[in-house]
């Protein structure tokens, strides 16, 4: 097994939370014992109604959700979780467990406000990763700004008044690798948005939302946030069918990764050597 990282390995921190949901009792046993050899606290809830109580009462760093069991499924749930947080001014990262064979699922557990998902049956090292990801805080920070932004009908229009990327955070987060890190997102961002306009073409909903969903991720990870909320409005697109969303929504990312872009090449911070590839076909 390759080298997994866990919260062992960082001592002084508190031990993480998580929130798994889950009615299948086998399922149930499954993902404990691999939560808790990531040095993970585990507790579970047997249904959505379940865990939007415990939710109520206590919070976690990460909630992993099953999305077909009874009372409750696992996207009401998450609809009801999502209001309730959004009183309290909290946000805990919700990771879908889907079953393979539920075509259109994980389209759907993004559109109803979960932020990513993992496949059943549960592949340890994918988990691991996925993990990883969500229990930083500024991947849930970002996430909760870009939920709290869609929220507001108005989002869209109000967006100019930032600068696109925060220079100087990403500079602090990632150091002497930034250059690095922001040609890699430049050249696979152009190779997204030619993915993109091919699904759009071929109405093809399933690479559209995977391909905007790794968007948003990449996006978020350099803080270019604009970009990220289209990404997420494209996702959804995708997850509605709704074609004309997908392209207005793919303009305007194919705009703001021009600004992301010039804004870059302006800034001292890439170095001359930084290859900024063109991005119109
Ligand atoms: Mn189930």
């Amino acid at each position: 097994m390759n080298e997994i990282k866990t919260n062992e390995t960082r001592p002084n921190e508190e031990k993480k939370r998580i929130l798994l949901v889950e009615d299948n009792i086998v399922n149930q046993k499954v993902a404990v014992l691999l939560l808790q050899q990531f040095g993970l606290d585990v507790v579970v809830a047997e249904n959505g109604l379940l865990a939007l109580q415990s939710v109520q009462k206590e919070t976690y760093d990460v909630i992993l959700m099953d999305c077909q069991m009874p009372e409750m499924d696992g996207f009401e749930a998450t609809k009801a979780i999502r209001r309730y947080e959004a009183l309290q001014n909290r946000y805990t990262p919700i990771i879908a467990v889907t079953a393979l064979a539920m075509v259109g699922d994980q389209e759907r557990c993004i559109a109803v406000g979960m932020d990513d998902y993992i496949s059943k049956p549960i592949d340890r090292y994918v988990l691991n990763i996925k993990l990883n990801h969500w229990l930083q805080k500024e991947f849930v920070l970002r996430n909760q700004e870009l939920a709290r932004k869609y929220a507001q009908p108005s989002g869209l229009q109000s967006e100019n008044e930032y600068d696109p990327v925060n220079l100087t955070e990403l500079r602090d987060y990632y150091g002497e690798d930034l250059n690095d890190v922001l040609k890699t997102f430049i050249e696979s961002t152009s190779n997204y948005i030619l993915s993109i306009k091919q699904s759009i073409s071929e109405h093809d909903h399933e690479s559209l939302a995977r391909y905007a969903h790794e968007l948003k991720g990449s996006s978020a990870s350099v803080g270019a946030k604009q970009m990220a909320k289209l990404a997420l409005y494209l996702e959804r697109a995708a997850g509605l069918r709704d074609w004309k969303e997908a392209k207005d929504t793919t303009e305007a990312l194919i705009n703001s990764f021009d600004s992301v872009r010039a804004f870059l090449e302006k800034s001292p911070t890439l170095s001359s050597e930084a290859v900024i590839l063109p991005i119109r076909d």
